[in-house]
């Protein structure tokens, strides 16, 4: 390490730190520039942008992991990018070449090499890759101009006290997607939308809210904001299939592990909120947690427990061990997956 960053890695939590350098690229008169580091944390916009008005932006997230031999890695940064650009698309944004992506990536971490916790803390450096539409405008239009930008922070290890349960109530007040409408990509947009639902979960002691399918009220379709699974009695991993969920590159990948590392049957298949008792185990994953076991689940008044409020059931405890294995590199991971920040 260069220098020490002076951070207290175990009592670290989901919060912004200031770090060196982020990267800055500008898309003007149809072109992308080569793309800079920047030591301004500060951005500077007109007050007319599309980000700011029409909420024309588009957002990613992923983490750089120590390993073990102090080398650092990036876990399918590649995946992040094919998103982030279905993101950019549905948005009418410029797409940004996924090397482009992937390169902006590695010179932030690389830049800000010391604040990539040490292995063992379970801290990692969270990335944030965004896009917004900047340069003045007033119309309903497409922005003159975009601003794509690599942002990075030192992050704790979600489970501090090692991994518990948490309950999560369905919604039937609030939608988090319509069918056609923008679930599937990972836009400001959809989060503006969830913070009262988020908040009105919190306030009645869950963690968070389950939004059901928009249309019939009857599946569920994401867990706050990750995506739902659950592992069946006959031992089968099973997530949600629905063109307005958001397709979670960590679900991707625990699908993968859970065929290939665990021998589980892996469907993409309905998953019907009144049909809860199907499920042994039930979980919500994204890149945050990997998994958050779900202990239990409310609707209409009543509170479905599966393994456990208590205790993480063996298979999601499997499955959590082996991608995090993998992504600080303890487990051999598949081909490709992933990409060393040398
Ligand atoms: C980002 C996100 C997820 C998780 O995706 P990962 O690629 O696994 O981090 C799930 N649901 C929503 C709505 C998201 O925005």
């Amino acid at each position: 390490m260069q220098k020490d960053a002076n951070i207290d890695w175990k009592n670290l939590g989901f919060g912004y730190t200031k770090t060196d350098f982020r990267y800055i690229s500008i898309w003007k008169d149809g072109k992308w520039d080569d793309g800079k580091l920047s030591e301004d944390n500060m951005l500077t916009m007109s007050e007319s942008s599309t980000a700011l008005h029409y909420g024309q932006q588009c957002f990613e997230g992923l983490k750089a992991y120590r390993r073990k031999d102090g080398t650092i890695q990036l876990f399918r940064p590649d995946e992040n990018a094919k998103r982030f650009n279905r993101s950019a698309s549905r948005l009418l944004m410029p797409e940004v070449p996924v090397e482009k992506f992937i390169d902006a990536c590695k010179q932030v971490v690389k830049a800000n090499e010391h604040f990539v916790p040490p292995y063992g803390t379970g801290a990692t450096l969270y990335l944030r890759p965004f896009l917004i539409g900047v340069g003045h405008n007033l119309g309903v239009k497409p922005a003159p101009e975009y601003i794509f930008c690599v942002f990075c922070s030192p992050v704790g290890a979600y489970f501090k006290g090692g991994m518990t349960p948490v309950n999560f109530m369905i919604t039937e007040e609030y939608d988090r997607a319509a069918p056609h409408g923008t679930g599937d990509v990972k836009v400001g947009g959809n989060y503006a939308a969830s913070l009262l639902a988020h908040e009105d979960a919190v306030k009645k002691g869950f963690a968070d809210c389950i939004y059901l399918d928009a249309k019939t009220q009857t599946k569920i379709e994401e867990v706050g904001a990750a995506n739902f699974f659950g592992i069946t009695q006959n031992n089968e991993f099973i997530t949600p299939n629905s063109p307005s969920i958001l397709p979670s590159i960590t679900r991707y990948s625990l699908m993968h592990v859970a065929k290939e590392y665990l021998g589980l049957e892996v469907k993409e298949r309905d998953v019907y909120v009144d049909k809860l008792d199907e499920f042994k185990e039930a979980g919500a994953c994204g890149t945050a947690a990997v998994i958050t076991p779900i202990g239990g689940i409310e609707y209409k008044g009543k509170l479905h427990v599966f393994h456990s409020e208590t205790e993480v059931g063996p298979v999601t405890k499997k499955l959590y061990d082996t991608l995090y294995g993998i992504q600080f590199g303890d487990v051999d991971a598949p081909e490709g997956w992933i990409y060393e920040v040398k």
